[in-house]
């Protein structure tokens, strides 16, 4: 019996009736026993956080009407167009009560709701998927609810998966796939153990995939999306950027995290813990190969590739009371834990920290990166200081800080450029450093061109 391998495509893989047809055909050319995970079709998860934030009926109308056009256009070239439009239109008027109802997404107690309203996108995806699956090949497909396989805590809108009760739930699905059935899941939703509907933050279907790969005990998760793989830099800041072959998980993963779109960065944890190998791959031009993630890569460049996150904030926290102080840091830690603000890059002097905050977050409530409550509570015992606007550059690779010196190359390639912050030796895997928003680009394409 070959292993399970789980195969993951995007919402642009999803996004019409074409597109969805090549997924269905990469599926049938795998020999393994495969779980197909979907995301929403491009633009549904757009437009259904829009319809959350929208305060007029007929703005969320609107929404809610262009989300049934994409699902019926990509419904329209299916042989047999009916057999799929009875679940849609089920779940169709299932999301018209609820947007007829939208909730306020500020009010905490409203995010469970958020959360049932955007789980529809997956859930009218799947379906498409299936139809065409079952309609182009001879056996039939079925959709499995994701959350009655995928179990989470209650953290709606971010929530965690609990693997272990992900794997009790998932031990039918696995005889299913060993015997040769065919199943789509959704990527991206959850259910938490009292059975509430949760979503795993925007993006989160990689990361539903590769839970779910770990909870099968699969061999390979294989995510399908509109890039032949992982580049050697993002190909629209350098038209000469090289598709990788193969990658580290420890690279792959700092990639992930400082801002190659790629992968979504929580998405490689199950399968580094589990030892699964990751594929990405074109659903479009399979033919073009892709990059494989593995613990051991044939090679081990110094630098591998460069990334790029935009939108980045630098608050620095300045207080004299620090000078030869104990329990500054363990202070400040502790303020921005308490509003869940998730930190990046961090320095320091001795009377001051410098750190970095991802503006845009990851979490599907929107919420601010700087809650004023916060920066009330810092700015008891310290200065604050705030820069916006700016981006993060990351070189990737091995050993860095290690063997040979990368450092003069980055800064020849940065000057006369002021960097706002670098930070280098906590991972043999990168360097990172803080340049303005507008001058990012330049600077990649000047360490890209000696790359
Ligand atoms: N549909 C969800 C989103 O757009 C999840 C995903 O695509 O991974 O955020
Ligand atoms: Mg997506």
């Amino acid at each position: 019996m070959l292993p399970i391998h789980v195969a993951k495509f995007g919402g642009t893989s999803m996004a019409n009736a074409e597109s969805i047809q090549a997924c269905v055909d990469v599926v049938e050319r795998q020999e393994n026993p495969t779980l197909v995970v979907v995301s929403a079709c491009a633009g549904v998860t757009n437009r259904l956080v829009a319809i959350s934030h929208s305060h007029t009926q007929t703005e969320r109308q609107r929404l809610f009407d262009e989300i049934v056009d994409i699902h019926c256009q990509a419904a329209s070239a299916l042989p047999k167009e009916n057999a799929v439009h009875h679940h849609l239109a089920q779940l169709h008027q299932l999301l018209h009560i609820l947007v007829q109802q939208a909730p306020d997404a500020l009010e905490s107690h409203q995010r469970q709701k958020r959360d049932e309203l955007l789980s529809f996108g997956e859930r009218c995806s799947s379906r498409l998927f299936a139809a065409y699956w079952s309609q182009t090949s001879a056996t039939n497909a079925e959709v499995a609810d994701a959350r009655s396989l995928l179990v989470t805590n209650n953290n709606f809108g971010n929530a965690s998966p609990n693997i272990d009760k992900t794997r009790e739930h998932c031990a039918d699905l696995r005889e299913q796939l060993n015997q040769g059935a065919r199943v789509v899941t959704q990527g991206f939703i959850g259910s938490s153990e009292e059975g509430n509907t949760t979503t795993l933050g925007r993006g989160g279907s990689d990361y539903s995939a590769a839970i779910l790969a770990a909870a099968l005990d699969a061999e390979q998760l294989n995510i399908w999306t509109d890039v032949a793989g992982i580049y050697t830099t993002d190909p629209r800041i350098c038209s000469d950027a090289r598709p990788l072959e193969q990658i580290s998980f420890a690279e792959a993963a700092e990639l992930a995290t400082f801002g190659a779109k790629v992968l979504h960065p929580k998405s490689l944890k199950p399968a580094i813990e589990n030892g699964i190998k990751v594929f990405v791959g074109h659903s479009r031009y399979p033919e073009k190969g892709g990059t494989l993630i593995l613990p051991e890569p044939d090679e081990r460049p110094s630098i591998r590739a460069l990334a790029r996150r935009k939108n980045q904030t630098l608050l620095t926290v300045n207080s004299v009371d620090m000078l030869h102080a104990t329990g500054f840091l363990a202070c400040l830690f502790d303020i921005l834990a308490r509003y869940d603000i998730s930190v990046d890059l961090v320095t320091t002097s001795e009377v001051s920290i410098a750190l970095t905050l991802d503006e845009e977050g990851s979490q599907a409530n929107g919420l601010s990166v700087l809650p004023e409550a916060m920066l009330e509570e810092l700015r008891e015992f310290a200065t604050v200081t705030i820069e916006q606007g700016l981006s993060l550059i990351a070189v990737i690779g091995n050993d860095i800080g290690h063997f040979g010196d990368i450092s003069p190359w980055v800064l020849e390639a940065a000057s006369p450029v002021p960097i706002r912050l670098i930070c280098q030796g906590a991972s043999r895997h990168n360097l990172c450093f803080l340049v303005t928003d507008e001058q990012a680009e330049n600077i990649i394409k000047k360490l890209h061109a000696k790359l």
